[in-house]
């Protein structure tokens, strides 16, 4: 979509004057306003730490989509975790930005200091390993995340089912993009009208599913990754496509996705997983939208395995994390935002996780925006 060969190296992706170059084609192509939602956590932080949001023509709105999966995890999977990780006989492992995300009482940090077996962990593999040397406890990995968690999640229990693990589960918790999009573009107040989808996700999955919703919505996508030069090439080629009127989809990111993506990784989430309805957090049930484990695999479900018993939530009033991750307001607008709601005491995940918006606008100081 511009003149500018695709640079060797990763420092050529974050070269002031290529951004500038194509900032400047984007001003030249525009005719009015455009609100873009960019799903994914982490081009949001990209496009604050780089300062694109203030670089850009201000006829351009970027608004941030619920593209972070510890914000989306529902209250009710988050106060499920923290009541197996107290069970006396289990090691409850976790990637580390989910320890923080507080729950209705208390975060999976507090259970830790009460004397809970609360591991951080890099790989749900490194969970597999845990149960292999702890014959004696049950180790139990919190699954979260998009497309892009999935196969390792499904990695992690096809590992365990050739061990002859007995005392390894997951905790099902992946959510996937289409869905959401769908809901997004579905909502009577949605003033969203292009999409920069997450590089990330479609490496693994391609983005084969989006043509069907950009033709259904009328809305332009652009797979687009998360250096400021792919992120402002994505915005040239959404708005290119939005001031002619097409309603197709794009891929500024074509070094990392192909349209079919990783058929290897699909098949192993289409093996271990099957979609169901999930609950996300501040947004509420969206239909199909998550991974549950398929029939073959339900042994390994630490849901089905631990008697959780009816959990009664209690949601933050403050937080309105649900209408950010809708692109309905932005952290800034959160009466919370900086005083009652900081990194330090999260009253929302957006505020824990390291891809949450209101992070993000706090981190790089954009409190008056
Ligand atoms: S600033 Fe805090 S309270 Fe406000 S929406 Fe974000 S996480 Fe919730």
């Amino acid at each position: 979509m511009n003149d500018i060969p695709f640079p060797n190296f990763l420092s050529g992706y974050r070269d002031a004057e290529l951004v500038h170059h194509v900032i400047h084609e984007i001003q030249k192509r525009l005719t009015k306003p455009w609100a873009l939602m960019e799903t994914c956590g982490g081009q949001t932080h990209a496009i604050m730490q780089y300062g694109l949001d203030q670089l850009l023509p201000e006829e351009i709105e970027l608004v941030h989509g619920p593209g972070c999966p510890v914000c989306v995890t529902s209250l009710e999977l988050i106060d499920q975790a923290l009541w197996i990780a107290r069970q006396p006989d289990v090691i409850f492992t976790s990637f580390g930005d989910m320890l923080r995300v507080p729950g209705s009482r208390g975060d999976l940090f507090s259970v830790r200091a009460a004397g809970g077996k609360v591991r951080v962990v890099y790989s749900p593999l490194d969970a597999v390993n845990i149960a292999q040397q702890n014959p004696g406890n049950e180790v139990v990995f919190f699954a979260i995340g998009f497309e892009t968690t999935a196969p390792a999640n499904a990695m992690a229990v096809l590992q365990a089912e050739k061990l002859g693990l007995t005392n390894f589960t997951i905790l099902p918790a992946n959510v996937l993009v289409p869905p959401a999009i769908h809901a997004i573009l579905s909502n009577p107040n949605n003033r969203i009208q292009g999409f920069l989808a997450a590089g990330h996700v479609c490496a693994v999955m391609g983005y084969w599913e989006y043509p069907p919703i950009a033709k259904q919505y009328k809305t332009p996508m652009v797979v687009t990754g998360f250096e400021p030069l792919d992120l402002v090439n994505g915005i040239l080629e959404t708005v290119s496509l939005l001031e002619e009127g097409r309603a197709s989809v794009g891929n500024a990111y074509s070094r990392a996705v192909t349209f079919d993506g990783n058929q290897a990784a699909q098949k192993m989430i289409q093996q271990v997983f099957e979609p169901v309805d999930r609950n996300w957090r501040g947004i509420g049930i969206i239909p199909q939208s998550g991974l549950g484990l398929c029939q073959a695999y339900q042994r390994f479900d630490a849901a089905l395995r631990f008697d959780t018993g009816k959990i009664q939530t209690k949601e933050s009033e403050i937080c309105i994390a649900g209408q950010i991750l809708q692109g309905l307001k932005k952290p800034s607008e959160c009466p919370a935002f900086g005083t009652l709601c900081t990194p330090q005491s999260p009253l929302g995940a957006p505020m824990v996780s390291s891809e949450g918006a209101c992070a993000a606008y706090f981190r790089y100081g954009r409190k008056d925006t």
